[in-house]
């Protein structure tokens, strides 16, 4: 039975068991990872997940909060011993900048690093992300500060079809994405340039006659920051 499970629910600032927005789909064949914030080894562990079966990641956008975790998973994972390809999946506006912060760590003379696949998903709406044996992945761009990627992933055993907004403001292709889907996942991070409120969020996931509406990437402790 395919699973999708968070490994972080808070906005850009996150804080003591609560890390920044990503998440995991697990099929029976590949594991792949949406986004890749602060520790994803740790949280895959604790899901249950372990580093050997990812398959793939996908990027929605190339903000801190959102790629913070990948230099390190992909460090980690050729420490300990990793050998099958891994498959990173964005924008060319992800994929270029992912290529340069990689290169920064001079990744090129990691002795027997396993094989690192780039695919680039065109910024046009229902692009095809990834189709393996277990989900189809389709996206559009949203409306964010930077070329961002909403997603729709169906789960091909069980047909259950799960929407995520990334990082958005209230945008109609978010509904046609969504449209009919088992849960969506819109944020909520309130009413800032390139975000939703919880209520928008609700209006999209009405219009998009969704059976589930899951809020996620919202403001829960910034106070605990706050300088005095
Ligand atoms: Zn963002």
């Amino acid at each position: 039975m395919a699973k999708l499970v968070f490994l972080g629910t808070a906005s850009a600032v996150a804080f003591e068991g609560h890390d920044n927005t990503y998440m995991v789909v697990q099929g029976q064949n590949s594991s792949v990872l949406i986004d890749c914030a602060t520790k994803p080894l740790l949280r895959l562990k604790k899901a249950g997940i372990q580093f050997a079966d990812l398959s793939d990641l996908v990027i929605t956008h190339f903000h801190a909060d959102h790629v913070s975790g990948l230099s390190n998973l992909l460090m980690d994972m050729w420490i300990l011993g990793r050998q099958a390809e891994f498959s990173i999946h964005g924008s060319q506006h992800s994929i270029s900048r992912v290529e340069k912060m990689m290169a920064l760590f001079d990744w090129d003379t990691w002795k027997n690093m396993y094989p690192v696949s780039f695919h680039t998903i065109p910024l046009e709406e229902s692009s095809l992300v990834l189709d393996n044996s277990d989900f189809t992945i389709h996206s559009s761009p949203v409306d964010h500060l930077i070329p961002t990627l909403g997603l729709r992933i169906e789960n091909l055993e069980s047909g259950f079809v799960a929407a995520y907004s990334c990082d958005t403001n209230p945008v109609d292709r978010m509904v046609t994405l969504a449209a009919g889907a088992d849960v969506l996942i819109h944020e909520a991070a309130g009413p800032f340039q390139g975000h939703s409120t919880s209520a928008q969020a609700g209006e999209i996931a009405s219009q998009a006659q969704v059976a589930k509406l899951y809020l996620i990437h919202y403001i829960a402790a910034l106070k605990s920051f706050e300088l005095n």
